[in-house]
């Protein structure tokens, strides 16, 4: 009685720890938890049924505990085999379920069940175990039949582990192995019971006890041997240098590239720890404390960055020895360096990149005292270098100004390629040589061995005064100092002066001012009038005044050219447009024959459609298109000759008198006269008497208004300013007049007077 208690006590708590394995199993987060949870869960049936078979005095209670007993095992065996296929996963390609097994089990399941009405598989007898009877198995064939299927899928299991355990890398073995020895433990179990042939079957507890076994295993148990393994494989194989030292500081442990690091074979490595001192050369920090510091190696093309860490290994307090990584960063830090050298260099020229350059001048002046100068490098009509030659001969030339400019460069310099043809050079005032530069700029020339050509290359300078400037603006103020050069061919240097500083403040602050003095009529037209042969007076030419409330009267050479840089000019000449056609409409009626001639800048034709904007006025004021006279310069012919002679017809065709204004002043292309839809010419004296003998000028003159009257043109003379002129032009066959010698461009009301004789 005491034994049967003894052994159910031992079943309820293998069952309790079953049920606890089980519940731990499925919850886990790993594949393999699932496996191990549906086999103790599989294990509790047998076990229960062993239980019943125990306790009980009841034959039909005995036997229904053996059917849960057989069926039960049917089922550990099904859980066994998947369980086994789970944890021997990955080994040479991963193990196949055997569906076959399962099926076979499912069959003597059935088997089984069938022997309630069969009783092929087995009967109970009673023996008397402690004074009560105990009903034993009496095995039939059926039985025998799920005893070997039974035992051949444990095999089965075993020997899965065991090929596992053969085929796996060494490390893993005692992972396979212990699964063996817990599986072989509960075969132990079974040949115990089987061998005694003591009454009460507790085989099951073998199983029971491998089920918890197999838990433990699968989800806690970790070799240490295993663990110890892979680290250090992983250690071995690491790219970083690993060293491992004993409190002593020998070393007793080098992986491969730390043996690699310092050139000792495995043997010597207990010597490594001489050889890094060799290497690096004394730490100068004590092994027995955990450091990291850099360490350079080797120079030039050898030279090698590496960081080095040590870290205390301690047990109980006690130091029980350290390990140095040793990283090699010289691949990083020369990857580093290059993405450096590229973000800061122009890959063409190797100069600095602009930002750089700005940063190393910003640098530079907040570092040091000392004078500089701010150059800023030009290359005049540098596109036309790329065109006429091409884009090679182009970037040639670009390199060889590089080249240049390095040459001529100290230590003290600062230098870089600002843009496309736009170089910046930051110089200390006392080395920079005006003349010997100039020199040199007045002979550049670029060649490819075949061409050769002179570059025209300008220097804008800046002396930095004020350090608080920003460097873009004093680079900027360096480049406007170019603009400044008037002999482009012969002057290749130009300093940025208080001149240059109050033409710049001038133009920025009149710009600011402009649409103020529209507004307010601060902007007047003056009209100079134009007389016939006769001297009557048949026009006036609208020329634009400012009287500005703080400079006072402005002719227009002190804002029109300031206006036709910036592109404002458009502004000025919208508004004298609709000034002429005011005074036009004024007029109508009384004074019909009289015209007004306004001026367009060639700038106007890039910022508004001229013609539409004119005829929109003359359609506005209702006026005779014939009343308002345009006047075009030749240079705007200059640039997109067929778009402008286009214009010009349908300006001509609309019915406007096209005037082109300052003829003879510079690029006067007489072949494009014949072409052109012009029906007047004026030429100015001015330009004439400036360059030429009087003689030369009346003879140009001449030639001028003789071919205008071969061309149908009407010929204007501006600039006439005595009575000898006027008769000279008069014999010549000029047919109208403008001058100071009839009378000066005066405000509207004096023209009027002058012209009308009212007030
Ligand atoms: P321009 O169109 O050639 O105008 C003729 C200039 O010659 C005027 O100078 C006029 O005052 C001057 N002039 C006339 N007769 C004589 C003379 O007998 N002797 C001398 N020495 N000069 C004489 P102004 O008014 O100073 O205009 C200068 C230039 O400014 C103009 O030359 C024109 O190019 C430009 N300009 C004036 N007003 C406007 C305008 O509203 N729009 C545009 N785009 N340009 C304008
Ligand atoms: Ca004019
Ligand atoms: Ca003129």
């Amino acid at each position: 009685m005491n034994m049967r208690i003894g052994v159910s006590l031992l079943l309820g708590i293998i069952v309790a720890v079953l049920v606890f394995c089980g519940v731990k199993g499925i919850r886990s987060r790993r594949s393999i938890g699932r496996y191990v949870g549906i086999l103790d869960f599989a294990l509790i049936p047998p076990v229960l049924g062993n239980i019943i078979v125990i306790c009980t005095s009841s034959q039909i209670a005995a036997e229904f505990g053996y059917y849960i007993y057989f069926i039960g095992m049917n089922a550990v065996m099904c859980a066994l085999v998947s369980f086994t296929c789970g944890y021997c996963k990955g080994v040479s390609g991963g193990q196949q379920k055997p569906l076959f097994l399962y099926v076979v089990l499912i069959a003597d399941t059935v088997q089984v069940m069938l022997n309630i009405f069969t009783g092929h598989v087995f009967d109970t007898e009673a023996v008397d175990v402690g004074g009560r009877p105990y009903y034993r198995v009496v095995s039939h064939s059926g039985h025998l039949i799920h005893m070997i299927i039974d035992y051949a899928a444990f095999v089965c299991v075993i020997l899965i582990f065991i090929i596992a355990a053969v085929k796996t890398a060494k490390i893993y073995r005692e992972k396979y192995l212990v699964m063996v020895l817990s599986l072989g433990l509960c075969g132990v179990c079974e040949v115990f019971y089987i061998i005694s042939r003591i009454p009460i079957d507790r085989s099951v507890i073998g199983f029971g006890v491998c089920g918890i076994l197999a838990f433990y295993f699968s989800l806690y148990y970790r070799p240490m041997r295993l663990l110890d393994r892979m680290l250090s494989n992983i250690a071995w194989d690491m790219t970083d240098a690993l060293f491992l030292f004993d409190p002593t500081f020998r070393c007793i442990w080098a992986n491969d590239a730390a043996m690699r690091l310092i050139g000792l074979e495995s043997s010597e490595v207990d010597t490594a720890g001489e050889a890094l001192v060799k290497l690096f050369g004394p730490a100068g920090r004590d092994y027995h404390e955990e450091w990291c510091i850099e360490k350079v190696t080797g120079t030039d093309e050898q030279i090698s960055y590496y960081s080095l860490r040590n870290h205390l290994v301690t047990e109980e307090r006690n130091v029980a020895g350290s390990f140095l990584v040793v990283r090699d960063n010289t691949e990083e830090r020369r990857k580093m360096q290059h993405e450096i050298y590229n973000s800061t260099h122009d890959t063409m020229t190797g100069l600095y990149t602009k930002e750089y350059f700005y940063r190393c001048v910003r640098d530079r002046l907040s570092g040091t005292d000392g004078d500089y100068l701010a150059i800023f490098v030009d290359v005049k009509n540098f596109k036309l270098v790329n065109d006429i030659f091409s884009r090679e001969f182009g970037d040639k030339a670009i390199l060889q100004i590089a080249d240049a400019i390095r040459n001529c460069m100290t230590r003290d310099c600062v230098y870089g390629r600002l843009g496309g043809d736009t170089f910046g050079v930051l110089v200390p005032k006392d080395i920079f040589r005006a003349r010997s530069v100039e020199r040199l700029l007045s002979g550049f020339t670029v060649s490819d061995g075949k061409i050769e050509h002179h570059l025209l290359i300008h220097i804008g300078v800046y002396e930095v005064t004020d350090r608080s400037v920003d460097v873009s603006v004093i680079f900027d103020r360096a480049h406007l100092a170019i603009s400044s050069i008037t002999d482009i061919f012969n002057t290749h240097i130009a300093v940025y002066d208080s001149e240059l500083r109050d033409k710049v403040l001038w133009e920025q602050k009149i710009a600011l001012d402009l649409h103020e003095a529209i507004e307010q009529k601060q902007l007047r037209p003056y009209l100079q009038p134009i007389a016939d042969s006769k001297g009557n007076v048949v026009g006036a030419e609208a020329l634009a005044r400012w009287i500005h409330p703080e400079h006072g009267f402005m002719p227009p050479a002190m804002f029109i050219p300031v206006f036709e840089k910036n592109g404002m000019i458009v502004d000025v000449d919208r508004y004298m447009w609709r000034c002429a056609c005011e005074l036009l409409s004024k007029w109508k009626g009384t004074h019909d024959d009289l015209f007004i001639s306004v001026n367009i800048s060639p700038k106007d034709f890039y910022f508004c459609d001229v013609v539409s904007e004119i005829q929109e006025l003359i359609r506005e004021f209702d006026l005779e298109p014939s009343r308002l006279r345009i006047e075009i310069t030749e240079s705007v012919m200059m640039n997109d000759a067929e778009d402008k002679m286009k214009i010009l017809s349908q300006l001509h065709d609309a019915g406007f008198v096209v005037e082109m204004d300052d003829f003879g002043s510079g690029y006067s292309s007489l072949n494009l006269l014949k072409d052109m839809p012009v029906d007047v010419l004026k030429v100015d004296m001015k330009f004439l008497s400036r360059s030429e003998s009087m003689d030369r000028a009346k003879k140009i003159i001449k030639s001028i208004i003789s071919l205008s009257y071969e061309l149908d043109i009407t010929s204007l003379t501006e600039g006439v300013e005595t009575e000898t002129q006027y008769t000279d032009l008069f014999e010549m066959g000029c047919k109208l007049f403008q001058g100071y010698y009839f009378a000066k461009p005066m405000p509207v009301s004096e023209f009027e007077e002058f012209t009308f004789g009212v007030k």
